[in-house]
């Protein structure tokens, strides 16, 4: 027999935007949880350095996510580690273990992961040289060269993080231009040990003795394919929403993101969503925490209006 359990909010991530849900909604005396299949933190746990979150002028992602935790949970919201299987509109959340939790409101802040390359050898080197975090990985490329593939904002922060631990770090990006902030790309380019490739895309991942050995990219201009040398590779080409758990809700846009309102309602009463998650245009922590208080206000007029 499935346990069951009641809440009035249940959170669906604890990201910044579910952890912020979690202290507004348990602050206002709903009984809320927040539930998560790893840590607390969220993106926050691989980055390295925050300095655009105000009041804080520089802070480690790690060492924010801890103190953001802790005030969450310091007006009673609960933390429970699990994974979600899927919600219905009744408002029920089924977990992989068959836990269900009946919802007087869902706030889904599952955020984003990192989009894969998708290039031959890609499988193999994944955790085996390819890695998607810098804070957690740099060491291991001590005195070694890497690439990083892509030039938003986490591309250029970490190529940058890289350079405390690898001799080289090659950024490879497909257009003339990068995508990340002025002060990111005065940083990197003012780094000798940074080197940026322009129109070229990656194309083959080469791996010896079940190690990276290189890359194969592609150059745009010329048509032309060439090998740099490396023992790491780093992408950051974006993200890819974490709502596959409810694609048969149908508030989901043709790129996965969920729709919401400015109120962070979905078109299923008493279900909403902030963060990453949803279809907007500035991922930033702070506006993932404006997220989620403005769901936890909303889910608190949805509970007491019930
Ligand atoms: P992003 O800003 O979307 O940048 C993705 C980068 O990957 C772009 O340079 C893009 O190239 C490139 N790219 C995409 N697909 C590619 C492919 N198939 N092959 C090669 N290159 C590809 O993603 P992000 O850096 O992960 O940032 C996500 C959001 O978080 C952004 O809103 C960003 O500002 C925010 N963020 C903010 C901070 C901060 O403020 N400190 C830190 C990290 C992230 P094109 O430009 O040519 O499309």
């Amino acid at each position: 027999m499935a346990e069951e359990k009641n809440y009035e909010t249940v959170i669906i991530g604890a990201g910044p935007a579910g952890m912020t849900a979690a202290l507004y909604a348990s602050r206002a005396g709903l009984r809320t949880v927040m539930i998560d299949g790893t840590a607390p933190g969220g993106k926050l746990l691989k980055t390295y350095m925050v300095d655009n979150y105000p009041g804080v002028p520089s802070i480690s992602g790690p060492d924010l996510a801890m103190q953001m935790y802790e005030q969450s949970v310091s007006f009673g919201a609960e933390f429970m580690f699990g994974e979600v299987e899927s919600v219905n509109k009744n408002r029920q959340v089924v977990l992989k273990d068959g836990t269900i939790l009946n919802a007087g409101s869902v706030i889904i802040a599952t955020g984003a992961k990192e989009r894969l390359l998708g290039i031959e050898g890609e499988q193999e080197a994944i955790g085996h040289g390819e890695s998607f975090c810098a804070v957690c990985d740099a060491a291991f490329f001590r005195n070694k060269e890497v690439v990083v593939i892509g030039g938003g904002n986490s591309a250029l922060e970490e190529a940058q993080f890289l350079t405390r631990f690898a001799s080289r770090v090659t950024i490879i990006i497909r257009r003339d231009v990068f995508r990340a902030s002025e002060k990111a790309q005065r940083e990197v380019l003012e780094n000798d040990k940074i080197e940026v490739i322009r129109h070229a895309v990656p194309k083959k991942i080469l791996m010896e003795d079940g190690k990276v050995t290189g890359l194969v990219i592609h150059d745009l201009e010329d048509d032309l394919d060439s090998t740099i040398k490396c023992d790491g590779i780093f992408p950051f080409i974006g993200q890819i929403p974490e709502t596959e758990f409810v694609k048969d809700l149908g508030i989901l846009n043709d790129k996965g993101y969920i729709e919401a309102d400015r109120r962070m309602r979905t078109a299923v009463p008493g279900i909403l969503a902030c963060g990453d998650a949803i279809d907007k245009d500035l991922r930033q922590i702070v506006t993932a925490c404006g997220d989620g208080a403005t769901a936890a206000d909303e889910a608190f007029h949805f509970v007491t209006d019930l």
